[in-house]
């Protein structure tokens, strides 16, 4: 069993570092909330008083913070996390953010010896929890075989999208898809419910219908229709909307660098924007908010 360091531990950090623990790592953890701390020393890990004591000794060092600003904060510059970490140790990190920024961490990672593979997830608290996320990596090949055995045990299904970067690319894809058809899904049930449908009555219909995606399924942004999902809790826990708009504008950063077209993804991030004025903390899935009259 191995010595690892786990940075982050958040909505997904949290239940991941606790994956590895279950599965016999040893796993010293760092953030900067002493809520998040606690549970995570109360679940077996070692509380470390400092990013740069979690890692001592650490084969490997996962993060899971919020935005590109937060990776590049912990791991670069002077007091940065790289001018702690061993050379040789094989660095995973799972946020979703900006793939020149993740770049930009992993050259300064090579050039110190530190091996670094972008490992950004997707699957939600509840794959988090269950240990089923999808890791999507970008990397040396070789790199994401002596990630295997810890991804593994936080994650069903591992996809390497390519090089270093590449990961993220492929997670924001599939998230700009998520932001509209979240959006799309709230859009339709608020027109059923509006002229008289039941909403979990429409879901039902809908979900075995052409209209069926992982929003309605298994996320369903309607209060009630389903149980253990953050509508049915106040919209609380989840995937904030403020890092659903941050993915948004990742789409748009990376649509403007490619010369691409994205006119369904900017009305997502638009929606996203006006919706974060009032509700950002809540769960992404609260934007049925927007189109409620009731
Ligand atoms: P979160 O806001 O719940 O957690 C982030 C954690 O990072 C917090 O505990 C915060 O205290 C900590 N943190 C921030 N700066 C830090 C620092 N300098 N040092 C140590 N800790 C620091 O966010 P989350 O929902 O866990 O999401 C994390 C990442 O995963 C984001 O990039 C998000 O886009 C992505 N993601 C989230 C979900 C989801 O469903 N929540 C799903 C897939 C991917």
């Amino acid at each position: 069993m191995a010595q690892l360091a786990f940075i982050g531990l958040g909505n997904m950090g949290g239940p991941m570092a606790l994956n590895l623990l279950k599965a016999g790592h040893q796993v010293r953890v760092f953030d900067l909330s002493a809520a998040a701390l606690d549970a995570a020393r109360a679940a077996g890990a070692i509380v470390a008083a400092s990013p740069a004591a979690a890692v001592e000794g650490a084969e490997a060092v996962v993060s899971m913070l919020p935005a590109s600003k937060h990776v590049e904060g912990v791991y670069l510059g002077d007091q940065g996390l790289l001018a702690s970490i061993a050379p040789g140790t094989l660095v995973i990190d799972c946020s979703t953010i900006a793939p020149a920024s993740s770049r930009k961490v992993a050259d300064a990672a090579k050039a110190r010896g530190i091996d670094f593979i972008d490992a950004p997830v997707s699957g939600g608290t509840a794959g988090a929890a269950a240990g089923t996320l999808t890791f999507i990596v970008g990397g040396a090949a070789d790199l994401l075989e002596r990630a295997r055995p810890y991804l593994s045990v936080m994650g069903k299904n591992i996809f390497h999208a390519g090089g270093n970067g590449a990961g993220q690319v492929a997670k924001i894809c599939n998230n700009m898809l998520l932001g509209i058809h979240m959006a799309g899904s709230a859009e339709a049930l608020a027109l059923g419910v509006a002229n008289g449908l039941d909403p979990k009555v429409l879901s039902d219909i809908m979900v075995k219908s052409s209209g069926r995606n992982w929003s309605l399924e298994l996320y369903n942004p309607w209060p009630g229709v389903m149980d253990n999902v953050p509508a049915s809790r106040g919209y609380t826990g989840g995937f904030g909307s403020a890092l659903m708009l941050k993915d948004l504008g990742l789409a748009a950063e990376a649509a403007t660098a490619a010369g691409s077209a994205i006119p369904l993804g900017e009305l997502a991030r638009n929606l996203y924007q006006l919706h974060c004025q009032d509700e950002g903390g809540l769960d992404f899935s609260s934007i049925v908010n927007l189109y409620r009259k009731d």
